[in-house]
Parts: C-alpha cells; sequence; structure tokens
C-alpha cells in the first residue's frame, strides 16, 4: 500500500475554482475522491493507464478487481465500449443512477482499469457535484469506493478523509451520499437478459418490471467454493468488514431478541437491532438501524455503523439482523454477509 505522503486537498462542494482544480487533477492523472449517490469514489482518468495503477496502490486494492468508469451521459458510453440494445433500454429506465452497467470495452479503456477483463463496467451517476466532475474533466472517471481494501464503503467526506488523507490528492466533501450502498451491477447476457452481479438501489424487481428476465449470479447470495469464479471479481474478496467479527442472526423476532438479550450489558458485544425491538433498543451496547420497514434508511446508515465499531476498542463481537432478500433489502442482506464473511447463526 501507497505510503501517506501525498498533501490531500479538502473542498466543500459547491465551490467552482475548487472543482476546476479537481477536473485539472483528474485530466492530468492524480486522484480526487468525490460524493456520488451511491458512496464516495476514487477518482482516476480512465484513459490513463497510470492513472488507475495509482487507484489500486492508493486504496491497497488487488489489481484484478476492474473499476468502474463514471460518464456524464449515457450517450458517451458507445467512445468506451460495444453498446448493446439493452444498455439502452436501461440508460431510458434508470440513468443517470445507481445502475451499472458492464459491456464488451474498446481499446481506448487500458487494461489496468478492467483488472485485464475485456469488459468494462459503465455508470452514469446521477449526483450534481459528480456530474460536474466528469463533465469538467471530459474524460471518462475511473472510481471505485473511496475506502482502503476490505473496509466498509465510505458514505461521508469524514469517512474519505480517514482512510484517504496523505494518499490523494483531492477529497470533494458533498455531504453524506443519499443511498448508502454501492451501485447495482448487471451483464447484459442475452437478449432481453441480465445477470445480476451486485445488487443495489436499482433491485431485480424493478429490472424485471422494465421487461428483464434477471438471473442472480450465485456469489450475491452465496460463499463460491474454492476455484470457483465469480462474475464481478470484487465478489470474491472479504468485503466491508468493521474489525471485530460480525455473525448475523437468523430466526423469528422473538428468537433473535431472546438470543441478543443474552448480552444485555455486556460492551464488548455489539447489538445491530431495528427500531421496533423494544426490549433490546434501549440497553447501553443496542445499536438501531433503523426501521424494519424502511430497508432504504438501513442502506443509508449501514456502513457508517460498521465503521463506527471500529472507533470502540471495547467491541470484540458484533451481532446484526438477517434483512429480508427483497427489493433493497437483498444489497443489504449481500453486504452483510459479506461483512460477517458468511457467519450465519440459526437460532
Ligand atoms: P467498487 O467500485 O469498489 O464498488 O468495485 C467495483 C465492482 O465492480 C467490483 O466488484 C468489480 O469486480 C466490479 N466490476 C468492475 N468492472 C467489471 C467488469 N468489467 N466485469 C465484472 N465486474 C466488474
Ligand atoms: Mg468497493
Amino acid at each position: 500500500m501507497s505510503e501517506k505522503h501525498i498533501n490531500t486537498k479538502v473542498i466543500t462542494y459547491p465551490d467552482n475554482n475548487g472543482m476546476k482544480e479537481g477536473a485539472e487533477l483528474i485530466k492530468k492523472g492524480a486522484l480526487v475522491a468525490f460524493p456520488t449517490e451511491t458512496v464516495y469514489g476514487l477518482g482516476a482518468n480512465a484513459l490513463l493507464s497510470d492513472a488507475a495503477e495509482k487507484v489500486y496502490r492508493a486504496k491497497g486494492r488487488p489489481s484484478d478487481n476492474p473499476l468502474i468508469i463514471h460518464l456524464a451521459e449515457p450517450s458517451d458510453a458507445e467512445k468506451y465500449c460495444h453498446v448493446t440494445p439493452e444498455f439502452l433500454r436501461l440508460a431510458k429506465a434508470f440513468m443517470p443512477g445507481p445502475l451499472t452497467v458492464v459491456m464488451k470495452k474498446k481499446d481506448i479503456i487500458p487494461s489496468t482499469v478492467t483488472g485485464g477483463l475485456d469488459t468494462v463496467a459503465v455508470r452514469i451517476p446521477s449526483h450534481i457535484a459528480a456530474r460536474e466532475l466528469i463533465s469538467l474533466a471530459g474524460v471518462p472517471i475511473a472510481a471505485p469506493s473511496a475506502n482502503l481494501s476490505g473496509r466498509p464503503s465510505t458514505t461521508s467526506a469524514d469517512h474519505v478523509i480517514s482512510d484517504m488523507l496523505g494518499r490523494i490528492d483531492m477529497i470533494i466533501d458533498g455531504g453524506d451520499c443519499d443511498i448508502g450502498l454501492e451501485s447495482t451491477i448487471v451483464s447484459v447476457c442475452g437478449k432481453n437478459k441480465l445477470k445480476m452481479l451486485r445488487p443495489g438501489r436499482i433491485t431485480l424487481e424493478m429490472l424485471e418490471k422494465e421487461g428483464f428476465e434477471v438471473e442472480l449470479d450465485k456469489a450475491v447470495t452465496e460463499k463460491l467454493s474454492e476455484g470457483e469464479k465469480p462474475a464481478a471479481p470484487g465478489m470474491k474478496y472479504r468485503h466491508y468488514a468493521p474489525g471485530a467479527p460480525v455473525s448475523l442472526v437468523c430466526g423469528s423476532d422473538e428468537k433473535r431478541i431472546a438470543f441478543l438479550s443474552r448480552f444485555a450489558e455486556d460492551r464488548s458485544v455489539a447489538l445491530v437491532c431495528f427500531d421496533e425491538d423494544e426490549k433490546i433498543k434501549n440497553l447501553p451496547n443496542a445499536y438501531i438501524i433503523g426501521s424494519k420497514n424502511d430497508p432504504d434508511g438501513q442502506a443509508h446508515r449501514l456502513f457508517a455503523l460498521l465503521r463506527s465499531f471500529d472507533d470502540k476498542e471495547e467491541i470484540k463481537q458484533i451481532y446484526a439482523p438477517l434483512p429480508e432478500k427483497k427489493g433493497i433489502g437483498l444489497a443489504i442482506f449481500n453486504r452483510m454477509l459479506k461483512a460477517s464473511g458468511y457467519t450465519v447463526i440459526e437460532v
């Protein structure tokens, strides 16, 4: 991993001169973290191989884990990849927004950006600061989440500062990210057919409603066995994990609460619970993720909550509920499962 020796400039959006400076930095191959509607991105000029290499170094990210390229408009995509009719339909329905589409890349995108693959992942973010940065830079911006590899993704500028200060050239503070989970990733695998490689705010149900047949990649919900390869290389890595181990508690509300109650007052154990968990939610070691009926709120808070455990040295074990696998719940389920290293306790 790169040493922390860069003087990182932090600006707050909106800041016209700061944004112009950020765009110039991107153009010349420097690294700029910026807010998006999903999570913060660590941006680099996607046309420069050296810039992409800097991203991998700054994050400590394995170089076979490709980056998503961010564009200002769907119509820019044809410059960088072989656009399919399915992409055009998805663009009409969901872009700009939290959806990434994997397509065959054109030669202009260096293979360092795509982790050696012949495909490239494309997204058009809706966040106003992200759009402005991409337009001003005039180049596609390759950007993974702006966290150190393995840690929860960053959903506020403070998170980015804590992981990236001294490693990158600029951080654009645009406040908290709305959605809080990374984009949905799909690849097109036939006429009208999509494979979902990573769930997110654009849900399987939303894609089906647009007339697509959607297959869920196995790596979204299951641990792959030795030698099995996920369609999104990033899905094989340990991810989103706080320092203390996370275990997911699976069972009826009653049984889950009975299990968690055993650790009442034990400050070495963090109990993640819902607003509705009356019996435990006021315990000193309870951490509320939101209402059971508000999965968007849970998604918005998840990474900040996981990160906050790292500030509390006394916490040695984290118990969290297993979310429902429908709608955006599938994305929360996927991130929790990865954060837990697939540790599920049936109660
Ligand atoms: P991050 O930007 O940190 O959310 O990570 C990007 C995710 O996109 C990782 O899981 C990558 O494996 C996935 N990804 C990026 N490019 C491709 C591609 N060409 N094919 C499949 N997955 C990709
Ligand atoms: Mg990431």
